[in-house]
């Protein structure tokens, strides 16, 4: 049901506060105006059926009801978000608490846990809450914004900040809901949507806000990224829908519960992960875990048979697995070889796994490929909670880790070092993988950003 056909232009940057969202569930949305000052709703208001609401409205709400989503019979049990998981948890919290050090089971420690389970439990509350009787779910997608950059969302220049202001921080339950549509996901593995709403707000809730990059925006942005390469004529017409599928989970999924510390910080303070994990990709493994946590806390896959599930868990741990850098070479020597002897044949299903794992890895690293406006906010992101971990490691005596020292690191240093030897040559073999328009276009943004990057002009902070 599509309530307003005239949808006025909204500021970009202009969020819908929280009481305004509240008002939907009571299909009337025609007074939102007063909330900004504008002039009385009822002078201007315009009834269409049932549903009012105001056309010279700069705030006015887009209530869009999905097509057939009432719930099939009774659903699983509502989950509980802030009960542990069956995974053990990292919580670094007391590393990016400023008021310095806390010693475990002290007072300041057990009130941080409680208002941070407090406030997760609050922010995903309303989304899934299951009232008793029939349910049906209403389209996160409240504001012609941003729908109209949904309708963009296949574009390489898809400014994924704005979309997240636009959607009030909901950025990665709204697309990858959309994207899991679009892709005809949902039909095809007869997915509950209300499982799946819930499962994605299970997942932005376990990404750790505080984080500058390894937050939901991030894994948004790999969702994001991973879409436009699934739409490349190689993939899109190879791929098998448990393929896309696998693809989609895996990437927003691939940084789940990150501590916004690397593996050398937790291997150096000897924390319990390391020690599980035996100091080997200790991050994507626990972000593995988390993931088969969360796929199975919501129920999403349990219509499918066992075996199946196992096998989806088993290749979703491959693909995360991938994302660990130190791991690079290997994955790329395996991918080069195959190009060189132009032997990598799509129809081989251990073949097209390597060519997602390659295309994981792409979607998580492609920052630098992006236009110049976008690729430098994720470079000042990323070198703060670098340099967020050296003012730690300071802090507690440690030596400061590569690229973490804010006196003698710079984000031009870091990202031209970055591009040269992880990125470029990554991005380099997919361009002759892919070969597309695509490619193309994300090789010369990369040149063009190390080149702005290694400008000392512009840069007068660069170490020589
Ligand atoms: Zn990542």
């Amino acid at each position: 049901m599509e309530v307003c056909s005239q949808l006025p232009v909204l500021p970009l940057d202009r969020p819908v506060p929280q009481h305004v969202l509240r008002r939907r569930g009571a299909i009337s949305l025609g007074t939102s105006s007063a909330l900004f000052g504008g002039p009385s709703p009822r002078q201007l208001c315009k009834r269409r059926g049932g549903v009012s609401y105001n056309s010279a409205d700069q705030a006015v709400l887009y209530l869009h009801l999905l097509g057939d989503v009432k719930q099939r019979g009774p659903g699983p049990s509502e989950p509980v978000r802030g009960a542990p998981h069956s995974h053990v948890k990292v919580d670094y919290q007391r590393f990016h608490c400023h008021q310095g050090p806390v010693r475990p089971g002290a007072r300041g420690l057990k009130s941080h846990h409680r208002r941070l389970s407090f406030q997760r439990g609050l922010k995903s509350r309303h989304l899934l809450q299951r009232p008793s009787g029939p349910q049906h779910l209403l389209d996160q997608v409240y504001n012609c914004q941003v729908q109209c950059m949904l309708d963009k969302v296949d574009s390489w220049d898809f400014d994924i900040f704005m979309f997240d202001r636009a959607t009030n921080g909901n950025g990665l339950v709204t697309l990858t809901f959309h994207l899991f549509l679009q892709l005809g996901l949902t039909r095809l593995f007869r997915l509950d949507p209300i499982k799946l709403r819930s499962f994605l707000v299970m997942v932005q809730a376990d990404y750790h806000q505080r984080n500058p990059y390894h937050n939901s925006l991030h894994a948004t942005d790999v969702t994001q990224a991973m879409y436009c390469f699934l739409r490349q004529p190689k993939l899109a017409t190879t791929l098998s829908s448990c393929d896309m599928l696998l693809a989609l989970v895996a990437a927003v999924t691939h940084d789940l519960d990150h501590p916004g510390v690397n593996q050398g910080f937790l291997v150096r303070t000897g924390h319990h992960l390391a020690a599980l994990y035996k100091n080997s990709s200790v991050l994507e493994s626990h972000h593995w875990r988390c993931a088969v946590s969360l796929l199975r806390e919501s129920g999403l896959l349990d219509h499918l048979p066992i075996t199946d599930r196992l096998n989806l868990e088993e290749r979703l741990g491959s693909l995360i697995l991938a994302t660990d850098i130190s791991q690079q070479n290997r994955y790329l020597a395996r991918f080069r070889e195959h190009l060189d002897r132009e032997d990598l044949s799509m129809a081989d299903p251990s073949h097209r796994h390597l060519v997602l794992q390659i295309t994981m890895k792409c979607a998580d690293i492609c920052n630098p490929c992006r236009v110049w406006r976008l690729c430098s906010q994720w470079s000042s992101r990323v070198t703060a909670e670098f340099f967020h971990q050296g003012d730690v490691e300071k802090k507690h005596g440690m030596a400061v880790s590569p690229l973490c020292d804010r006196l003698s690191d710079s984000t031009a240093h870091i990202q031209a070092g970055f591009i040269r030897h992880v990125v470029e040559p990554l991005f380099r073999e997919w361009c002759r993988f892919s070969c597309t328009s695509l490619s193309h276009h994300m090789l010369a943004h990369l040149q063009t950003n190390l080149d702005r990057w290694t400008d000392p002009s512009q840069h007068p902070e660069t170490p020589p």
